[in-house]
């Protein structure tokens, strides 16, 4: 599956724990994130991830283009909810996008929690029809 991971400044300390209790998991997947939160995972994991640009430079949405498509499978987005950001609009986009597409998404590590324990499941095998039977892929 592909997995995109990104965390506000305040949620970074908090997503690299994420990671790092659910690391054995996340190293049979496709690994994506935002420049910075990607930066910091790598150095306190063995996880191997592909960053986009940061957030506030077009990370968000560099990682939308992907949910557009319906290429991603499961976002973790830790968004601080106490402070304003400057990309506030790119954030909102790739929210609306998640729910276009019917992507999984998280925002905060209560429901990421959930999220990645029913991927350890096997709950996200309907994604790979998805994949299979993509809009425009038979023509
Ligand atoms: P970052 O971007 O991982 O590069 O910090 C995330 C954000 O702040 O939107």
């Amino acid at each position: 599956m592909k997995i995109a991971f990104i965390a506000h400044d305040r949620k970074k300390e908090e997503m690299v724990n994420f990671a790092i209790a659910y690391e054995k998991t996340f190293l049979h997947h496709e690994l994506y994130s935002t420049g910075t939160t990607g930066k910091k995972i790598m150095q306190n994991t063995d996880l191997k991830i592909h960053r986009f640009m940061s957030g506030p430079l077009g990370g968000d949405q560099q990682i939308g283009a992907m949910v557009a498509k319906n290429e991603m499978d499961l976002i973790i987005f830790l968004r601080d909810p106490l402070m304003a950001q400057p990309h506030e609009p790119d954030i909102i986009a790739l929210l609306r996008l998640c729910d276009v597409q019917g992507i999984p998404l998280a925002t905060n590590v209560a429901t990421a929690e959930i999220l990645v324990k029913a991927l350890e499941r096997g709950d996200f095998a309907w994604r790979e029809l998805v994949h299979k039977y993509k809009p425009g892929d038979s023509e």
